[in-house]
């Protein structure tokens, strides 16, 4: 008997476990895969600090097709793919209105780690990225949902755009907002001595931002703005100060969350109706994009690379402590189960 597949489950305190897997026999429109690489989200973070039970770990993979069901046409065992964690289902009434953002019955990983050996995902879950090293193809991922929170935005073409937050999603929405002609692009992010925050305004720059203000300092709003557009991916209380510096008519997507605190924030709806401000939302799910995402990255139009900063094999990921529960040059790592 071959040994079960492992994956990892985290809860607060950066508690880990590597946990054997269930055997999952495959339905007849699922792959299993063999996962080579899978990112760590600011979610997995967030379960990391503050879940209180095990959960399961990584969304953001890269993987190779090991075993297609009866009914798979589309993939193959060898081809090399990335996945949606959760795709829109295709037939339900919001789906056939047109509005799939909207659906609510789609495939989802059911409850297996993307940090894993293995995982058994609905072909409708998979794109292909064959040719692409695997670290760099599980960055679709985060680009698609920065590719989403900008879309919903639509940031107008040559007016200034904040963003706060200097994280993978936070960059992201950067290189995709300058392909899209938006601009200047202000970054805007807490402390200027963090380590964090150098690599990241480092890689910033390098994917289309202009200028960094850091809110640490007190008269940080003095000479910011005002910004036609704003994007929180930062805590969302943070969608205050976003309101407070967004011009008349401007506009605000905040797409952060937290499951600690900071989850909520006053704001002024009085200057909201008289500037004209909005507010918008934005979460990933279902996954959108993923084709422009890909295509982006296959075409060099974005270095997703440049977010990269670390990666740590499956069995070592123990590591990730060090690398956030305190400040470090750590942006984005990727977990290599094999
Ligand atoms: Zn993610
Ligand atoms: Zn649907």
């Amino acid at each position: 008997m071959t040994e079960a597949p492992k994956g990892l489950f985290g809860r607060k305190s950066f508690g880990l476990e590597l946990r054997e897997l269930p055997a999952r026999p495959l339905g007849a429109h699922e792959a299993r895969l063999q996962v080579l690489a899978c990112g760590v989200c600011g979610t997995d973070l967030h379960f990391l600090r503050d879940a209180a039970d095990f959960t399961p770990l990584g969304h953001e993979a890269c993987g190779r097709v090991l075993e297609t069901g009866s009914a798979v046409t589309r993939f193959f065992p060898g081809q090399q793919v990335v996945m949606e964690d959760v795709a829109l289902c295709g037939v339900c009434d919001q789906c056939k209105s047109g509005r799939v953002d909207l659906c609510r019955s789609g495939f989802t990983m059911r409850d297996q780690p993307g940090m894993a050996e293995e995982i058994v995902l609905h072909e409708n879950m998979l794109h292909l990225a064959e040719g692409l090293d695997p670290v760099t193809a599980a960055m679709t991922e985060p680009l698609a949902v920065a590719i989403r929170c900008v879309e919903t935005l639509a940031p107008e073409p040559g007016k200034p755009l904040a963003i706060f937050g200097m994280g993978a999603i936070g960059l992201f929405c950067a290189a995709w907002a300058r392909l899209r002609g938006a601009g200047p692009i202000t970054m805007i992010a807490r402390d200027p001595l963090s380590e964090r925050n150098q690599a990241a305004w480092e890689a910033a720059k390098a994917l289309g931002a202009e200028r960094v203000l850091y809110t640490r300092d007190p008269d940080w709003t003095k000479g910011a703005g005002p910004f036609a557009s704003v994007i929180v991916a930062a805590p969302p209380s943070l969608s205050k100060d976003a309101l407070a510096i967004s011009a008349y008519g401007g506009r605000v997507l905040a797409c952060g969350v937290t499951f600690g605190a900071g989850r909520t924030a006053e704001v002024d709806i009085n200057d909201m109706v008289f500037n004209k401000k909005s507010l918008l939302t934005s979460i990933a799910e279902p996954g959108l994009h993923f084709p422009l995402a890909l295509s982006l990255i296959r075409s060099g139009r974005i270095d997703a690379r440049r977010v990269v900063t670390h990666q740590l094999p499956l069995s070592q990921a123990h590591g990730l402590a060090q690398l956030y529960e305190k400040d470090s040059p750590a942006i984005k790592t990727v977990i290599i189960p094999g």
